[in-house]
């Protein structure tokens, strides 16, 4: 059968782009190679960015269950570390410095959710089975051959024809090789892991995250978790098999310890390796997520960055397949800036943990900056990704992410703008009447300012803007 898009990967990007493509009004198929959801611990939290996409979709009350659940469980830890206030706004931290407050932001309310990436993935598939989104696990992308009208998609189950291909198949991504997308960047300089472990004397890591003469541990918040890293080069084959013996040793080196492991559930190696494709479009092939761009974990953004590649693109891609293909150019324009910015940031997360007496003098200075209100917002928004700002022109609020906001309605009543936009399409918010093109709604308002929105929330054109409505409206819809 004829796809219109086949999306390779149903992690938490594949299955977001999904459901964008299907609120957009396209069926996409997405392949996935595992029978079953990988439950290796990964993300702890979903980024601001990437929360406030999900509530545009309708997901923020299973968000906030799950975000209540995950505190009910850690709360007691994360108070007793940071103070009840980090927990109520958590801020996240650069660097394992852990002064971001929440209270420095233009807007507190823009804040991460402790939603970890296995939670995540299960309301990302009900809500695509909702949707009608065929997945089709135990199924491989093995090679595709591209041609003017479409993609021939082989896989184990047999070849597919498609008009667009999007791998959203992860940091080794083979979609991107096979098509031979350029991915420059800098090679690992570190080993990390990530456990769940059963400890024969836990008392002896303390909670928290802490720099040793010899890298860094963190303990918790979540019942037997350890993550490492140490600074003395990456790991020697990073696709062997990982052993409780190599996870015990790292524990032990760094925590300066004899702590040994009973017991280990699972585990997952990192290094800093940080890389980016040139383009996130080759003809019909797109690239999103950890497809496009990988990072060190440090600041928890890999989701904020993916998550928000799936919004962004979702809709263009469903322009094109009407006839818009020039509308996906935007895609790498916008998107590739933003990756960059954070593999940078995640450099210098790297730089500044390192386990030496002058990078210890640096963390002071940084440190001393993070707590100045400037600084501190300018960590904060950084690291949430609500800082963002697609060059779109000269009014500040264009090419911004939308907050959500309550909007007062010409008919007296009152809505939310993420409400507004739950089932896709643009959304033009203006007192004045006037005519729009199809996938563009009116938000009638009492008065106020006017403005475009765009189905990913970026904010196209206001009453301040030079440009016109109308030019906004010809460029988007
Ligand atoms: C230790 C660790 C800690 C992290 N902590 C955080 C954090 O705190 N916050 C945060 O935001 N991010 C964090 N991340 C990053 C985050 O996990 C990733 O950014 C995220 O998983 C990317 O999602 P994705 O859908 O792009 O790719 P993936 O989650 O890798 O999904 C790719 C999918 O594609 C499938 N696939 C691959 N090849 C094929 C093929 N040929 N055919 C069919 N299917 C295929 C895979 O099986 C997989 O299911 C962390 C990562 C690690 C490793």
């Amino acid at each position: 059968m004829h796809q219109d898009v086949v999306i390779v990967g149903a992690g938490p990007v594949g299955l977001f782009l999904a459901i964008e493509l299907a609120v957009a009004g396209v069926r996409p198929l997405v392949v996935e190679r595992l029978l079953e959801p990988d439950r290796t611990i990964k993300a702890g939290g979903v980024g601001a960015v990437a929360a406030e996409a999900l509530e545009r979709r309708g997901l923020a009350p299973a968000l906030d269950d799950e975000a209540r659940a995950t505190m009910a469980l850690m709360g007691p830890a994360l108070q007793a570390r940071f103070g009840a206030g980090a927990v109520k706004r958590p801020g996240g931290h650069f660097s394992g410095l852990f002064l971001i407050d929440q209270s420095n932001q233009r807007d507190p309310h823009r804040r991460m959710r402790f939603v970890a990436q296995e939670p995540l993935e299960r309301i990302l598939a009900a809500r695509a089975n909702e949707l009608g989104v065929e997945v089709r696990r135990g199924v491989t992308m093995e090679a595709f051959e591209q041609t003017d009208g479409g993609v021939t998609v082989q896989t184990s189950a047999g070849p597919l024809d498609t008009k667009y291909l999007v791998g959203c198949d992860g940091g080794r991504s083979r979609v991107r090789k096979l098509a031979g997308f350029e991915f420059p960047g800098t090679d690992a300089t570190i080993t990390g892991y990530q456990a769940i472990v059963e400890l024969d004397a836990p008392e002896k890591l303390a909670p928290g995250w802490h720099r040793t003469p010899r890298g860094l541990i963190a303990s918790g918040p979540m019942l037997g978790r350890v993550f490492t890293a140490e600074f003395n080069g990456p790991p020697p084959n990073r696709d062997a098999p990982i052993t409780q013996a190599e996870v015990e040793a790292a524990i032990q080196r760094v925590s300066g310890t004899d702590v040994k492991i009973r017991t280990m559930t699972m585990a997952t190696r990192w290094t800093d390796n940080a890389r980016q494709a040139t383009t996130y479009r080759m003809g019909r092939i797109l690239l999103a997520g950890d497809a496009a761009h990988v990072h060190s974990p440090f600041g928890g953004q890999g989701l904020n960055l993916g998550l928000v590649d799936a919004a962004n693109l979702g809709w263009k891609l469903a322009a094109a397949l009407k006839g818009r293909d020039n509308l996906l150019d935007s895609y790498t324009a916008e998107r590739h800036p933003v990756a960059a910015r954070v593999l940078e940031n995640t450099r210098a997360q790297v730089a500044l943990m390192r386990p030496d007496p002058l990078t210890s003098a640096l963390r002071t200075i940084v440190s001393d900056l993070m707590k100045l209100p400037e600084g501190n917002r300018y960590f904060g928004e950084m690291l949430s990704g609500v800082d963002i700002r697609y060059d779109l022109g000269d009014d500040p609020l264009l090419g911004t992410l939308a907050k959500d906001q309550l909007l007062t309605l010409s008919n007296g009543g009152e809505e939310r703008l993420y409400v507004l936009m739950e089932k896709g399409g643009g959304l033009f918010i203006s007192p004045s009447e006037r005519s729009l093109p199809t996938g563009v709604r009116h938000a009638h308002t009492k008065d106020g300012i006017s403005m475009l929105v765009r189905p990913d929330g970026c904010i196209a054109w206001t009453d301040a803007s030079s440009n016109s409505v109308d030019d906004a409206l010809a460029r988007w819809f």
